[in-house]
């Protein structure tokens, strides 16, 4: 039987990923990327610098059998190490102990990794070649090389993995409107960095003398939540920390509007992040020369026309990234799709149907965690009445675990569908408010009423093997 042959747009973190799984089952697969090599070029970078991997894209790399590849070259963040105003810090760890763990790892690092994956498992890539056009009818797509010369080719089934900014989609969505709805956030983001240990001054780095080569403790995801902004910080493997100030992008102060120049924003930090800003030295360079990013949220009402195309990843669903889960839930998504294809390579419409079908009420469920999940960072990490339904829900989850689990654990440490999360999560919140009737101590509720209630109001969670 002739090989089936997929022309995959985008060969970013799900592009590579989803390439090397098809090509790993016998498609012919071929994948058209703007950007030059990077294993040859350098990454052009322009999302996050880093991200954190958890345990849907960890598993979907086992999957692949790329996983330990890749937690080589990450590290490991134990919880979020939460800076207040006046300079204390503490963490609050995000699972039981190390085997619920997140990762934080490079873009360019996995990007690279996942493309000599793709590559070994015979994928054809053709860099430098940005998809311009596409004719659905004729199954032949238009191509501008960098030097913005075009030329045509014909294509076989069609699959975008082009971003959120995606040109199949567009190309889609003239051809047959595909019910898309983009809701910016209105905060931007902008990324700073804390270079390692030993290239600051040794009177920064308290006595501990920093961790090692990192001037923050490595194993932890830095929040420095301040109302209605914040800044984050995850560890590179090198002993740097990328650190990423999320503000409104308009509007009253604090607000990138009100921050057009470093003087102005340097006087901010000095207010707002007192002990962060001497950790980046080099803070007039970076606020300069790093561009101000948007967020924004993607709904579509179809990912795929017919069988001839199909959106995944950030092309069918971005999301803001306070959850840390663009790329994982893109990765869950390789998973589903390689194995669809794979059962039925020739009924094309149908597994894209099928696709669709089971996973946009998964990505419009993280896309509404993700947006709840900001609030969370940027204020109710230090909210009182945040703190003590937490502790009232791990007094839950230790007394009663077949009925309770964090909703970020169920995301971030769980294969359950992000759909059955989110509505789990809304009925445990409920029912940690009714049982605290607004109270900031979780030592007050009685917690054999507690569990009594719980178990009489929620079935067991589902099993996780
Ligand atoms: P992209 O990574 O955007 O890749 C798209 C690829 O398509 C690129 O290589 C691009 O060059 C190529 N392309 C674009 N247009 C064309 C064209 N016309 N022709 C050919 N090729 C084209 N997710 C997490 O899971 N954890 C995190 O911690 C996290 N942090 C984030 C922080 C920030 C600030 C942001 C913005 C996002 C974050 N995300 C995170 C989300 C994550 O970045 C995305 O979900 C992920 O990159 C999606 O991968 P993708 O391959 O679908 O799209």
């Amino acid at each position: 039987m002739a090989q089936q042959s997929i022309t995959l747009i985008g060969g970013g973190l799900v592009g590579a990923l989803l390439a090397q799984q098809l090509a790993r089952r016998g498609f012919a697969v071929d994948v058209y990327e703007k950007r030059p090599d990077p294993r040859r070029a350098g990454f052009i970078g322009g999302r996050s610098i880093n991200l954190a991997l958890a345990e849907r894209g960890l598993q979907a790399l086992r999957t692949a059998g790329l996983a330990a590849d890749v937690l080589q070259r990450a590290v490991m963040m134990r919880g979020r190490m939460v800076h207040t105003r006046d300079g204390r810090s503490g963490l609050q760890r995000y699972g039981v102990d190390d085997s619920e763990v997140i990762w934080s790892v490079s873009r360019a690092a996995l990007n690279m990794l996942l493309l000599d994956a793709a590559e070994t498992s015979g994928v054809r890539f053709h860099f430098g070649q940005s998809l311009v056009a596409a004719d659905f009818d004729a199954r032949r797509i238009r191509l501008a090389d960098e030097q913005g010369k075009e030329r045509s080719i014909d294509a076989g089934v069609l699959i975008g993995a082009d971003g959120a900014g995606s040109a199949l989609r567009a190309a889609m969505h003239a051809y047959a409107p595909l019910g898309e709805r983009i809701e910016p956030l209105g905060h931007a983001y902008k990324e700073l960095e804390i270079p390692p240990a030993g290239t600051l001054p040794a009177s920064l780095l308290g006595e501990s003398g920093g961790h090692d080569q990192f001037a923050l403790e490595p194993h932890a995801l830095h929040i420095w939540p301040r109302g209605g902004y914040m800044c984050i910080a995850l560890p590179n493997t090198e002993g740097s920390f990328t650190v990423t100030l999320f503000l409104p992008g308009q509007g009253p102060h604090p607000s990138f509007a009100t921050l057009p120049d470093t003087a102005a924003a340097q006087a901010f930090f000095r207010e707002d992040f007192p002990d962060l800003l001497p950790l980046i030295p080099d803070f007039a360079q970076d606020y300069d020369s790093h561009p101000v990013g948007t967020l924004s949220t993607l709904y579509l009402d179809r990912w795929h026309l017919d069988g001839r195309a199909l959106l995944i990843g950030d092309a069918a669903h971005a999301i803001v990234p306070f959850h840390g889960q663009g790329m994982n839930c893109g990765f869950e998504d390789t998973v589903v799709l390689a194995a669809l294809l794979a059962e039925s390579p020739e009924d094309t419409a149908e597994v894209f149907a099928e696709f669709q079908r089971i996973r946009q009420p998964n990505a419009n469920a993280i896309a509404a965690m993700a947006l709840e999940n900001y609030i969370e960072m940027r204020d109710s990490v230090a909210d009182p009445h945040y703190l003590a339904k937490r502790e009232l829900g791990a007094l839950l989850a230790e007394q009663a675990p077949g009925h309770f689990m964090a909703r970020y654990r169920m995301v971030t440490f769980t294969h359950l569908p992000y759909a059955y999360a989110f509505e789990r999560g809304r009925a445990q919140d409920q029912l940690l408010q009714q049982l605290l009737r607004g109270s900031t101590d979780a030592g007050s509720v009685d917690l054999d009423a507690a569990v009594t209630a719980l178990k009489a109001t929620l079935p067991p969670l589902p099993s996780l093997r």
